[in-house]
C-alpha cells in the first residue's frame, strides 16, 4: 500500500460529515489538485466520544460509495500506542505510531553502541544536498540523539511489527509522529531519527516532526514564522537526502499535524513543496466539528439553542474539558463572553465569533478553543445533538466543504 504525494486528514468528531468533508477534496479534483483523503481519530476522541474505530470505517466506506469517489481513501488509527492498537487493527488501514512520550528515555548499552556504529560516518561535516547551512556532527551529539530517540523509535518498531504480524506487511500505511512533545526536532535530529527506523525496519511514508513554534488547537500557528519556513525547507531536504541515504520508502514525506487552522505558514508550506516537489500529508483534527457549531447557529432555532447551551456548559466544565489538552490551548478567560452576553447573540453574531476568519472583527479565539475542546458536553447530549446534526445537515454541510477547501486545501495545494 503506498500513499500518495498529496493526502490530507480530516477529523470528524461526531462521523455525520464524511461527505461534506470528501466533497471538499473532489472540489479539489476538479480543479486538478489530486489529493487523497485520510480520515483520522484518536483513541482519545474515540474514548470521549464513545465511538470505535469501525465507525470511521462506516463513515469513510460510505461516503466514497455514495460520491463514487474512485481514487484511495484511508482511516487512520490516529495517535496510537502499544496499550491501545488492538481495538484499531480491523479497520484501520493508516496507523499513527505516537512515540512522543518514550522520547527521553534511555536506550538499552547494546542499543546504543549499535546506533552509535552505523552513526559514526557522519562525524565531522555533513552536508546535505539543497541546504546550504554545514552541520557539525561530532560524537556527544550521536550519543545525545541516540540517548533521547533510540528508545522512542525502538517503541515504534515493536508496535510496527505488531501491527504488521495482524494485517501482513504492506497492507497498511505507517507513519511514526513526535509532534505531541515538549521541544521541537531539528534537521539534525530528524535526520539520525531517520537513520534509526531505517535500522529498525520501519517502512514509515509519514514522519511527523514537532516544528518549531506553538501549534494550539483551532487557531492560528504562535511563533516565528520565518525560522518555521526555514526549518520546514530543511526538514524536506533532510528527507530526501535520508530516503536515499537509508533506503527509506521513496514516497516518504513529512506529516503536518496542524492542529487546525495553521494559516500563518500554509504559505511557506505550499512554497516548499512547489520549490522541492514534495508531498505532504497534513492533518487537521477538529475543525469540522467547530464547523457543525457554526451551522446549527447560523441554522438559528433550536440550532442556535444547542450552540448556546454547549457554550454554556463548556464555561462551566472550563478545567474539566482544558485539562488533558493543556499543551495545547491557550485560552484567556477574561476574554470569554459570560452566558449572559451569548444569550443576547443572534445565529449570525454565534457564526462570526466562532468562524476563523481573523479579518472579522467579532472572530474570538478564546471561544474558538474551549469550544473546539467542547466536544464532550455535545457527546453527552446525545440525541439531541445528533438529530439536529441531521436537522440542519444542509447549512453545516455547506460550513464543513467551504472551510475545508477554501481555508485549508486552495492555501496549501494550489
Ligand atoms: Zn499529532
Amino acid at each position: 500500500m503506498e500513499l500518495e504525494k498529496y493526502s490530507f486528514g480530516v477529523g470528524d468528531r461526531f462521523g455525520h460529515q464524511g461527505k461534506a468533508q470528501l466533497n471538499a477534496i473532489m472540489k479539489a479534483k476538479q480543479k486538478g489538485l489530486n489529493i487523497v483523503p485520510v480520515w483520522n481519530k484518536s483513541h482519545r476522541e474515540h474514548t470521549i466520544i464513545g465511538t470505535c474505530s469501525c465507525d470511521v470505517r462506516t463513515e469513510a466506506d460510505t461516503a466514497v460509495k455514495e460520491l463514487d469517489w474512485t481514487d484511495s481513501c484511508y482511516v487512520d488509527a490516529d495517535h496510537i500506542n502499544m496499550s491501545n492498537v488492538d481495538g484499531f487493527i480491523e479497520h484501520s488501514d493508516f496507523f499513527t505510531l505516537d512515540v512522543a512520550d518514550y522520547i527521553g528515555k534511555g536506550p538499552g548499552h547494546d542499543d546504543q553502541k549499535r546506533f552509535r556504529d552505523a552513526a559514526l560516518k557522519y562525524v565531522g561535516t555533513l552536508n546535505i544536498p539543497d541546504i546550504q547551512e554545514q552541520f557539525k556532527i561530532t560524537g556527544e551529539d550521536i550519543d545525545r540523539i541516540g540517548s533521547k530517540f533510540l528508545f522512542a523509535i525502538k517503541e515504534a518498531g515493536r508496535i510496527y511489527r505488531h501491527i504488521e504480524q495482524a494485517k501482513g506487511k504492506d497492507n497498511f500505511i505507517t507513519e511514526v509522529s513526535m509532534d505531541e512533545s515538549d521541544t521541537p526536532q531539528s534537521p539534525v535530529e530528524l535526520f539520525f531519527i531517520m537513520l534509526m527506523l531505517a535500522e529498525e525496519n520501519i517502512p514509515a511514508q509519514t514522519i511527523a516532526p514537532k516544528f518549531t513554534g506553538r501549534f494550539n488547537k483551532g487557531i492560528d500557528y504562535v511563533g516565528d514564522v520565518g525560522q518555521f519556513e526555514k526549518e520546514f525547507n530543511q526538514d524536506i531536504a533532510v528527507v530526501n537526502f535520508a530516503i536515499k541515504e537509508f533506503a527509506l520508502p521513496d514516497n516518504l514525506k513529512l506529516s503536518v499535524h496542524s492542529g487546525s487552522d495553521k494559516f500563518s505558514i500554509y504559505g511557506p508550506i505550499n512554497r516548499a513543496l512547489k520549490r522541492f516537489n514534495a508531498g505532504i500529508h497534513i492533518k487537521t483534527a477538529g475543525t469540522t466539528w467547530l464547523e457543525e457549531l457554526i451551522g446549527l447557529a447560523q441554522a438559528g432555532g433550536d440550532g442556535l439553542e444547542i450552540a448556546k447551551a454547549i457554550y454554556n456548559e463548556s464555561l462551566t466544565h472550563f478545567d474539566e474539558l482544558c485539562g488533558p489538552y493543556a499543551t495545547v490551548i491557550d485560552i484567556d478567560k477574561s476574554k470569554l463572553p459570560s452566558s449572559d452576553d451569548i444569550e443576547k447573540w443572534d445565529g449570525q453574531t454565534f457564526a462570526d465569533t466562532l468562524r476563523h476568519d481573523p479579518t472579522c472583527s467579532s472572530y474570538n479565539s478564546d471561544l474558538r478553543q474551549l469550544l473546539h475542546v467542547g466536544y464532550k458536553i455535545a457527546a453527552q447530549m446525545g440525541v439531541r445533538y445528533l438529530d439536529a446534526l441531521q436537522r440542519y445537515k444542509e447549512t453545516i454541510a455547506t460550513n464543513v466543504t467551504d472551510n475545508i477547501y477554501q481555508r485549508h486545501i486552495l492555501p496549501v495545494f494550489s
